[in-house]
């Protein structure tokens, strides 16, 4: 894809970096000059460009970095665009009257121009001074914290994750900048820790699943050594806050790459960490829950691609409706209502996987309604079926119901008779159901006649 659009004339491959790609002091970065790349000043936004541009003019070193840069040489449509200076922060907010400085772990400076939003960092530097009030802390287990400790260009390349992601692109002469090999591994594929992933994972765990992200996205290859450490380093997923990882999740999801980014997921054993419920499930080859989210991926890539939502409370509800479906049968078998089970089940499995990843209040009413809705969609009985699709989250519920019949979790006469349904108008809808008691009021005199114990259980 991208990878084959992306090109460089390499005449200056002789400085390059150290092969273990550990932060060497002094290694003189590749620079590629404004003619032998392709990054054109067209394809940058014009709002990123404004901030690189005043920032030059009052003096300051202004780079473009990260996603931005890396997209760009591999011909894709950046995400959004990164800024890296050596201005402090303080400094960017007098530059900008529409800046807002935020963040406790890392202080960035967010300038606002209606709804882009360009991110200004100031260069980071490698923690050392362990008297120094700007030092990183690390909470015992290598675990930053705090990271404000400011730098120049060449220790903020060394600070970042991985090595395509640490290219910039310097608004003073339009070169990119390469100081840790990004540019050999864009041009080979590879997606490659800077510095020993132990290490890195254990700063931040949320890098592995910025592994994952990455290697689905742009297709690179998650090398050996870095898909091992990924797999040993694992279960440091627990300690990253919940709510850091709700955010994380999405991104991983909304991606455009969901079904390859399910799949490196597990293959690397970071879905259990996030969805320990529904993992169990996977592990017990249940025959839907596999089959179920794959497909929900497989829509979600096809919905991003056509530029329609993609709503955060539907993904999870695919996600943990395995564990949910479970629950509720176990509530079932204990005697509960097919309703009661479901309140329940869900009650449950959201209190026990918040204790992995935040599930905001916003979309829990949502992400229920959308269960309960799979019961009324399967009980249409009298005018139910009218009440229900005035409800605002019928049409997701409906979706999901299509999603499990193609699965073949549930009987796909209910999914036609709802297809069905919506096509017609209010007076047809209403035929629909009158139909349905007629077929339905014969059925019930016929299991009156039979003998005690036989009929079939009713709601
Ligand atoms: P995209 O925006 O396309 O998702 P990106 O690479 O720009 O990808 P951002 O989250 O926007 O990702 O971060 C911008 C840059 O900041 C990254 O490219 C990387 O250099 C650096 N970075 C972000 N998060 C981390 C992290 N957890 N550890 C180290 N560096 C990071
Ligand atoms: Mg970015």
């Amino acid at each position: 894809m991208g990878r084959a659009r992306w090109y460089y004339t390499d005449s200056t491959s002789r400085n390059k970096p150290p092969a273990d790609r550990t932060p060497a002091i002094d290694t003189p970065p590749i620079i590629i000059p404004r003619d032998q790349h392709n990054i054109s000043r067209a394809n940058i936004s014009e709002h990123a460009l404004k901030v690189l541009y005043r920032l030059h003019k009052a003096g300051y070193a202004a780079y473009l970095v990260g996603g931005g840069v890396r997209d760009l040489l591999l011909g894709r449509h950046p995400k959004d665009f990164d800024i890296a200076t050596d201005a402090r922060p303080e400094e960017v907010r007098r530059l900008f009257r529409n800046c807002r400085l935020i963040g406790r772990r890392f202080r960035l400076a967010h300038i606002h121009f209606g709804r882009e939003i360009i991110e200004v960092a100031t260069f980071r530097g490698q923690p050392q001074d362990e008297d120094s009030e700007e030092v990183a802390n690390a909470n015992g287990e290598g675990m930053l914290v705090r990271d404000n400790v400011y730098g120049d260009l060449e220790s903020d390349a060394w600070r970042r994750d991985f090595t395509v992601n640490a290219l910039y692109y310097n608004i003073a002469d339009f070169s990119v900048v390469d100081y840790t090999g990004g540019l050999e591994d864009l041009r080979e594929g590879v997606l490659r820790m800077i510095g020993e992933p132990a290490v890195r994972f254990a700063e931040d765990p949320v890098r592995m699943l910025r592994a994952v992200r990455f290697a689905a996205k742009l297709e690179f290859r998650i090398p050996a050594e870095l898909g091992e450490a990924i797999r040993a380093e694992a279960p440091r997923m627990g300690s990253v806050p919940p709510a850091r990882l709700f955010d994380e999740v999405l991104k991983l999801f909304l991606s455009g790459h969901a079904q390859r980014t399910l799949e490196l997921l597990r293959e690397y054993q970071l879905f259990g960490h996030l969805f320990p419920l529904t993992e169990e499930m996977l592990e017990d080859n249940d025959p839907f829950a596999l089959p179920m989210i794959r497909q929900a991926m497989v829509n979600t890539d096809a919905r991003i691609m056509a530029d329609r939502p993609v709503t955060p409370y539907f993904l999870y509800a695919v996600l943990l409706w395995p564990p949910v479906r479970e629950a509720a049968a176990r509530y079932r078998e204990e005697g509960h209502s097919a309703l009661q089970a479901m309140h329940h089940a869900a009650d449950e499995v959201l209190a026990r996987q918040r204790d992995h990843i935040t599930i905001p209040r916003r979309i829990q009413n949502p992400i229920k309604d959308i269960w309960f809705g799979q019961w009324r969609l399967e009980n249409r009985r009298g005018k139910r079926p009218l009440v229900f699709a005035e409800h605002p989250r019928f049409r997701a519920a409906y979706d999901f119901l299509l999603l499990r019949c193609d699965v073949g979790e549930v009987d796909p006469e209910a999914c036609q008779w709802w297809t069905e349904f919506q096509e017609k108008d209010d007076e047809g809808r209403r035929e629909m159901c009158n139909l349905l008691k007629r077929d339905r009021a014969p059925r019930k005199r016929r299991r009156r006649r039979k003998p005690r114990g036989q009929g079939a259980a009713t709601e």
